[in-house]
């Protein structure tokens, strides 16, 4: 046995005694007090293949609780769905290391100076927990830091690096260490790319779209397509020379809102050779979840957040100072989801893998991945508190009677399969 699976194996042992206090199924988004707790559902056995497998999840938020209220990531916190312990505890190997510039940085035109200095909070805390894990630039990086027992960190930015899309601030950010990086300002149109909950004003890119996705390229950065038009991912995968990342989204076959990716859209990405990271959120995966919301119930925004920006609430402080916006958003998270789902309503891990059947036969099971969102704020299925569930989605897959390899495949090895494509390395 390889020594990171040792460690795995270590980690992965179910805790002795209260494996799920009271405390954490109380912080949990409690829905409907059905939540059975004489037998919580996280009770079932670890499968022996999600602790060997390499598990990598395409979209996981980080550091804006960091930032903003000067947490460290390496503690355990009671609310909240990420930190490096209980991702061990979930058996996670990797991630897309997603530094996020909420969108309510952008009237302001703070955008450029969060990025950079959410980007290197996270270079200053992975240093910090370095016996847990690393900065991977590349797929052989990722295998070696999981030799060592610990997990990869692959630097993925969601929020757009410029509203303009300066070239000379990408490269910037490749330099220190970013190797994934969304085309659109999260959920703003930007000058390159339209968003597919803003305006419509590309058509999809423009020239300095293909220009930016040019540079990508020459550098070696995955493509994050989440949050663009359906267009607008199509003629992405068209001009790009290497294979491009949906990190995290649903399908419109089931739901049928922006957020949700066509099928047309789908089938473009995985003709390059791309691949569509599964959301874990009801809103994008559970139609009925979605229709109550539409029925009138309190929905935060489309940017999945817990509350809404805070310029919608303060208009008069957003050219005001990033400090203030800071002060505004800091109450806000962690960005989980907080609110309650109705019981007949709130979805189970398995509706969650019959998304993910979908995928796989519209589009093949070397595209179709995970792409959580954890703290971006997914309703998350009933069997899912946070990072330390991922073995419910593999008991699921097993359900399924997938086999062995198809399940490794969509729990981390086509993600870092792309990654070797994309990074050459
Ligand atoms: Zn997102």
């Amino acid at each position: 046995m390889k020594r990171r699976d040792i460690i795995k194996k270590l980690t992965l042992l179910p805790v002795v005694g209260n494996a799920l206090p009271v405390q954490s199924l109380l912080a949990a988004p409690v829905a409907g007090n059905t939540v059975p707790l004489a037998k919580p559902y996280q009770d079932r056995p670890i499968p022996a293949l999600h602790r060997d497998a390499f598990v990598m999840d395409g979209h996981v938020h980080v550091m804006t609780r960091e930032l903003l209220r000067n947490t460290d990531i390496g503690q355990r916190y009671t609310d909240g769905n990420v930190d490096l312990p209980r991702a061990r505890e979930g058996g996670l190997d990797a991630m897309f290391f997603s530094v996020y510039t909420l969108d309510d940085y952008l009237p302001g035109r703070f955008e450029t100076k969060n990025t950079f200095r959410v980007l290197q909070l996270a270079l200053d805390q992975i240093k910090k927990n370095n016996n847990v894990i690393e900065v991977a630039l590349n797929a052989s990086d990722i295998e070696r830091i999981n030799e060592k027992g610990k997990i990869a960190a692959f630097l993925d930015l969601e929020g757009s690096f410029d509203l303009e899309g300066d070239l000379l601030i990408l490269r910037a950010l490749y330099t220190m260490g970013l190797r994934s990086l969304q085309l659109t300002a999260h959920n703003r149109t930007n000058a390159f790319i339209d968003a597919c909950s803003d305006a419509t004003v590309w058509n999809g890119i423009n020239n300095h779209g293909r220009a930016v996705i040019k540079e990508m390229n020459d550098l070696g950065m995955v493509i994050n397509v989440a949050h663009a038009t359906n267009e607008a991912i199509i003629q992405v995968a068209e001009a790009s020379r290497q294979p491009v990342a949906y990190t995290h989204g649903g399908f419109h076959a089931f739901v049928d809102i922006p957020r949700c990716i066509t099928d047309d859209a789908a089938k473009a990405i995985a003709a390059k050779g791309g691949i569509i990271g599964i959301h874990f959120g009801s809103f994008f995966n559970n139609p009925k979840y979605e229709e109550w919301q539409r029925q009138g119930q309190p929905r935060p925004t489309t940017s999945r957040r817990a509350s809404p920006p805070v310029f919608d609430e303060h208009p008069d402080e957003q050219t005001n100072t990033i400090t203030k916006i800071d002060k505004l958003l800091a109450p806000t998270t962690p960005l989980n989801f907080k609110g309650t789902i109705p019981d007949d309503i709130w979805m189970h891990a398995s509706q969650l893998a019959k998304v993910i059947d979908y995928g796989v036969n519209l589009v093949g099971e070397d595209h179709i991945a995970l792409g959580s969102d954890f703290d971006g704020g997914p309703e998350l299925p009933r069997e899912i508190r946070d990072m330390r569930d991922y073995p419910q989605i593999t008991i699921e897959l097993q359900k399924l009677e997938y086999s062995e390899q198809r399940i490794r495949k969509i729990l981390g090895l086509n993600w870092l399969r792309l990654i070797r494509e994309v990074t050459n390395g």
